[in-house]
């Protein structure tokens, strides 16, 4: 496979970067000079580009549209306190990118295009970064099938780029949450463990019912009986009963976190047991009774971790007060000011630009 870092680059003639209104970034919305583009054809991938960000054309027949080759990932970088550009993990969503590849038939994309592409493209718009605390830039690596032919099989032709984001703090309410009981996330042998597309669009219905209800979110909960937790919207759950913590366990039905591996690891650092183990609603219910379900959080990229005010099973609904927390509030932030260069990273997390 030929695939080297050495990319074309073409540079914007103007930067967009002072229309950015530094105080108020809105996730997602906006998006810096530059984005990073390969092909994939004739199995191998062509050189890779950046260039200025701009639309793409594609044809009405593209293959991802109609049939959902589609995959992505969500990373942050972020400043350190001498103002130097570093990458949360980035090496465990370039291994994870490829694992959601494999899942949907499409081609591994090689580390030189995948890690130096982000790297020179964030080195090219490190303006971008924000300075204040609790904020970052979000990068979107993304794949998907280009082929122009109407057809159910695997593509020939992919598309991969990574476009970036400046961000300001997110999702950073306590949470309502609503226990799915009738839609499914994922099942044994399905793809809930990939970031693929589809998994969102399947998603969105269900949250949106429970929107109309007045949550944030759903509690995905396992395929067959509606009874072992899952993951909470698009973040992985964490409860803290007594004096463990417990979040399920890795397999095809859970999407392996970054932000969960890393909050795994501060809990136990702090001297915490952690269970990766089946957690039934059953068992939630009668810790909440017991006055034993003392914190559950979400965590995630885009917010790192957000606590869950409100929790309804059925008709039975519980109530925590966040304000009281002490465990969630620490991790997070340990977290930032680890992502924030303001203490030290002792498991090498930040990889520089
Ligand atoms: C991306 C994602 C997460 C969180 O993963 P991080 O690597 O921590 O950002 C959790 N669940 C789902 C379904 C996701 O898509």
């Amino acid at each position: 496979m030929i695939a080297t870092a050495d990319f074309k680059i073409t540079k914007a003639k103007t930067s967009k970067l002072s229309t950015l209104d530094v105080n108020n970034i809105p996730f997602g919305k906006y998006f810096t000079d530059h984005m990073f583009e390969a092909n994939y054809e004739n199995g191998e991938w062509g050189t890779g580009e950046i260039k200025p960000y701009q639309p793409i054309t594609i044809d009405p027949s593209c293959a991802a549209i109609h049939y959902g080759q589609s995959i992505f990932e969500g990373i942050k970088a972020y400043k350190n306190q001498e103002g130097e550009a570093y990458i949360f993990r980035p090496e465990d969503n370039f291994k994870r990118f490829n694992i959601s590849a494999e899942r949907m038939e499409m081609p591994q994309v090689p580390e030189e295009v995948f890690m130096e592409g982000m790297k020179q493209l964030i080195k090219i718009d490190e303006n971008w970064i924000p300075n204040q605390p609790d904020h970052s830039l979000y990068i979107r690596p993304f794949m998907f099938a280009t082929d122009e032919v109407i057809g159910v099989k695997p593509g020939q032709k992919y598309k991969f780029m990574i476009i970036l984001s400046p961000t300001g703090p997110y999702y950073s309410a306590p949470m309502r949450i609503y226990v799915e009981e009738k839609y499914v996330r994922a099942a044994p042998g399905g793809v809930g463990y990939t970031k693929n597309a589809g998994n969102y669009g399947a998603s969105m219905h269900p949250t949106a019912e429970a929107k109309r209800k007045g949550y944030d979110q759903v509690l995905w909960t396992d395929a067959f009986e509606h009874k072992y937790v899952q993951e909470c919207g698009t973040m992985n759950v964490v409860f803290i009963i007594g004096d463990k913590a417990i979040t399920p366990p890795l397999g095809d039905t859970i999407l392996a976190g970054v932000t969960r591996d890393s909050v795994i690891q501060l809990i136990k650092d702090r001297g915490m047991e952690v269970e990766e183990r089946p957690l039934g609603i059953d068992e939630i219910i009668d810790a909440y009774k017991k006055g034993e379900l003392n914190e559950l959080f979400g965590t995630g990229t885009a917010a790192t971790i957000s606590m869950i005010k409100e929790l309804r099973y059925q008709d039975f609904v519980m109530t925590f007060d966040t304000e009281k927390w002490k465990i969630a509030p620490e991790i997070a932030r340990t977290m930032n000011a680890i992502k924030e260069g303001k203490i030290e990273d002792k498991y090498g997390w930040m990889v520089k630009v």
